[in-house]
């Protein structure tokens, strides 16, 4: 995948981090999209600031960069409380867990991201303190170890998945609120665009913000990386305002995608059209043939490649539409490469 289309933080470097911050929406009314979503948990916020509560437990899941960060931040916005963010890998002893959940004020947010990849140990940890607001502690080690309970103040954790799947049940059950976030439509991200650059203070027209937005793959983290690389376009190689000609030209040398595919999700197409005869192929053939795991084709990739009419789900398995040909310039029954 290019770096700048990859939808993963990590691989950002620390001036486009201060941007992405800049960028983020801090209450319900900046953000775009998501209107299901957005309305039921205005209701959950007022119910909870009205009686002076902690929101119930949240579980915001789908693929990257749809906003579930942007969403929790605004969650302690709304409930004017503070918040406190970590994620699954980072968690690694229930000592670290056990150092954020007695630091936290009550109402607050504890945000863990990449939930499902906490260890076994420290999310069984994490079940009494969200159930009952308590934990064990254990005191000095050797023969005088002992465990103290200490009670906590009432607070809201906040999960992330791209890997809803990947969730233990009874994780999941503690989780009083869930949603799923969806892909945006272009009009949506068009949207985006045009408030990232008014914050970034380039000028854009309408139609140039709609062909970015056309290509961002659904995901409004990959709309904000791709206009930051057109409008480098723009003030080195044109008048530093964003036209259509401008967005058109920069696309190109980026290398983007026409509907914002990236290469995993070209590689799957032509995979399923080489070497399944357009399928239809099981998911976990599919992804030994890819290399990747069937749960992040299913969780990462696929929704989008069938959201966009690219692939469908049959009872034997996936197939790609001649959407998919017509995009990679193939024709049906030639097979290419083998
Ligand atoms: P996730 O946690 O789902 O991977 P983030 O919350 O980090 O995604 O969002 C990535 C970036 O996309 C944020 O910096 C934010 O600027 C932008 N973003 C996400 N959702 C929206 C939205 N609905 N409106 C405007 N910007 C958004």
């Amino acid at each position: 995948m290019n770096s700048h289309l990859d939808p993963e933080k990590s691989n950002f470097s620390s001036e486009e981090i201060d941007i992405e911050k800049a960028l983020r929406p801090l209450s319900f009314n900046d953000f775009t999209g998501q209107a299901s979503v957005l309305e039921n948990l205005e209701i959950f916020v007022k119910a909870a600031n009205l009686r002076g509560e902690a929101l119930d437990h949240t579980l915001f899941h789908g693929p990257p960069g749809l906003g579930k960060t942007t969403l929790a931040n605004i969650l302690a916005n709304e409930l004017e409380v503070g918040i406190k963010i970590t994620s699954g890998p980072v968690l690694d002893k229930p000592g670290d867990l056990a150092g954020l959940l007695t630091n936290l004020d009550e109402r607050d947010i504890l945000f863990i991201d990449e939930i499902h990849r906490l260890s076994p140990i420290v999310e069984e940890y994490l079940y009494s303190a969200m159930e009952d607001f308590k934990i064990d502690i254990m005191l000095e080690s050797g023969p005088n170890a002992r465990t103290v309970q200490i009670n906590l103040n009432p607070f809201t954790l906040v999960g992330a998945t791209t890997r809803s799947g990947l969730l233990t049940a009874p994780m999941r059950a503690r989780f009083g609120i869930q949603s799923r976030l969806q892909y945006y439509s272009t009009e949506l991200l068009a949207d985006i665009v045009q408030r990232s650059s008014s914050i970034l203070r380039v000028p854009i027209s309408m139609e140039a913000a709609i062909e970015i937005a056309g290509r961002s793959r659904g995901t409004p983290r990959i709309a904000n990386a791709l206009l930051r690389r057109v409008r480098d376009f723009a003030q080195i190689k044109g008048n530093g305002s964003i036209d259509i000609e401008i967005s058109k030209y920069a696309l190109k040398a980026l290398n983007v995608d026409a509907h914002g595919l990236d290469e995993m999700d070209n590689k799957i197409l032509t995979t399923i059209i080489d070497k399944f005869k357009g399928g239809p192929v099981g998911i976990t053939t599919l992804a030994t043939a890819v290399s990747d795991s069937a749960e992040t084709i299913e969780e990462v990739y696929e929704p989008f490649l069938i959201q966009q009419g690219f692939i469908i789900r049959t009872p034997r398995g996936r197939e790609v539409t001649e959407l998919a040909y017509k995009h990679l310039g193939r024709v049906k029954g030639n097979i290419q490469g083998g």
